[in-house]
């Protein structure tokens, strides 16, 4: 049955505006081939292909979409792996960044669904006279659509070696390039030859500068990541060194009498008890004097140690001066629990063996409780006072304030 002309327009223009509407519309009848009839073939070949861009231009949408979910370099390589899918064809995607200055290109995440990964991070190769240069020099992505042809007119190509390898066949070579300024580049390997097209070199163009921001804006966060770290790092090292007696290793004189301080300004402004004990090695004089000085601190590292072993994490053990400790005994209710404490340090540095010295060391203690007086420094002189008296009267004993 022939249709006439006029017939024929309309139902072309009912299809026209079906498909503006959005609505499928029902298939041209493009068998005539007359002028009407070719047009028709045309028509229906445009609309697959507008709606063939359509479908791409919404996956680029969703890759971008989906870059700014990643925060960290791992993350976002990890969403152009997926994002990716129906837009390039591949079964690995490698990213190496340019260092040096751009002299060297090195291998910094993989991930593949090909054999055992021959390239990855740690691998590194110059750029200056490899044909990554003309990839960076031309900005685009570049196919090899049979490696191993590619290999055996290179055969000296340690990185195409290494892809062919893993079962690579073919791949495109994408340049990330931000302000005329490369970074890297990404490549995307099939396990076929002839996988890459033209076509799927535009459409890495179409987002390669925002896939090279974000990755150049991960890069950045883990080096902020990384250095900040590092600050930390570096702060409690200085921390230690400031507060720590180098010799003992307990704390120096600064940071036990800042113990004491925060002790005594607890107990003033929360009624928080405390204890304070001195303590002072006896006869220690006799010790340089007889096995020398070295044997002394031998002496002093290993009563600091047996000492600072015995008091509980939350209090402070220090050294306020030459053979002399100070402890700041926290959250003491009692001052029978400062005195038991203080006689407990008594025994263990009276069991304290140093090796090689066969010496008896033993040491004297004055120990107070906080309420006892009416400032922190107060307080260590009373603690010196009952030290005093603990000498006074023969040493290797506690003396209560
Ligand atoms: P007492 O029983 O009355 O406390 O007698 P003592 O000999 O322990 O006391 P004295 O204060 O007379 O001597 C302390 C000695 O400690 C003198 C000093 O040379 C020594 N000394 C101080 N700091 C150190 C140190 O870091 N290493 C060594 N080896 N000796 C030190
Ligand atoms: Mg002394
Ligand atoms: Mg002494």
């Amino acid at each position: 049955m022939h249709m006439s002309i006029r017939a024929r327009a309309d139902a072309y223009a009912a299809w026209v505006r079906a498909l503006r509407s959005s609505h499928t519309p029902p298939p041209l009848p493009t068998d005539s081939r007359d002028p009407l009839g070719v047009l028709a073939r045309e028509l229906t070949l445009l609309v697959e292909s507008l709606a063939g861009r359509e479908q791409q231009l919404m996956w680029l949408l969703d890759v971008i979409g989906s870059l700014e979910k990643g925060i960290r370099f791992d993350e976002v390589l990890d969403h152009i792996y997926s994002g990716f899918r129906g837009l390039i064809p591949y079964d690995r995607i490698g990213c190496a960044l340019l260092r040096d200055n751009g002299r060297v290109l090195a291998a910094a995440w993989t991930r593949s669904e090909l054999g055992p990964v021959c390239i990855k991070a740690g691998f590194e190769q110059p750029v200056s006279g490899n044909s990554l240069e003309s990839v960076f020099t031309t900005g685009q992505p570049r196919i090899i659509n049979d490696l191993e042809a590619y290999l055996a007119a290179k055969p000296h190509s340690e990185s195409t070696k290494r892809i062919v390898a893993e079962g690579g066949r073919s791949s495109l070579t994408c340049p990330l390039i931000i302000d005329g300024v490369p970074l890297g580049v990404l490549f995307f390997t099939s396990r076929e030859p002839g996988a890459y097209t033209p076509d799927h070199q535009a459409i890495f163009r179409q987002i390669a500068t925002q896939v090279a921001l974000v990755i150049q804006r991960s890069r950045s966060y883990d080096d902020l990541l990384a250095s900040n770290h590092r600050l930390v790092e570096q702060t409690q090292r200085l921390h230690v060194v400031a507060t720590m007696d180098p010799l003992t290793g307990v704390l120096n004189r600064r940071a036990i009498e800042a113990a004491l301080s925060r002790a005594w300004r607890g107990w003033q402004e929360a009624g928080t008890p405390f204890g304070l004990i001195m303590c002072d090695i006896d006869h220690f004089k006799a010790v340089n004097d007889t096995h020398g000085h070295p044997a002394g601190d031998a002496v002093l590292r290993a009563v600091a140690s047996c000492a600072s072993s015995i008091v509980r994490p939350t209090d402070a053990f220090g050294r306020y001066g030459g053979e002399e400790f100070l402890i700041v005994v926290n959250q003491c209710a009692r001052q029978a629990d400062v005195h038991a404490l203080a006689n407990r340090l008594r025994a263990a540095v009276e069991a304290v063996r140093v090796p090689d010295l066969g010496l008896d060391v033993t040491a004297s203690f004055g120990a107070v409780h906080g309420s006892h007086a009416d400032s922190a420094e107060a307080l260590v002189r009373m603690a010196d006072a009952a030290l005093y008296e603990a000498k006074r009267t023969g040493r290797n004993r506690v003396v209560l304030a």
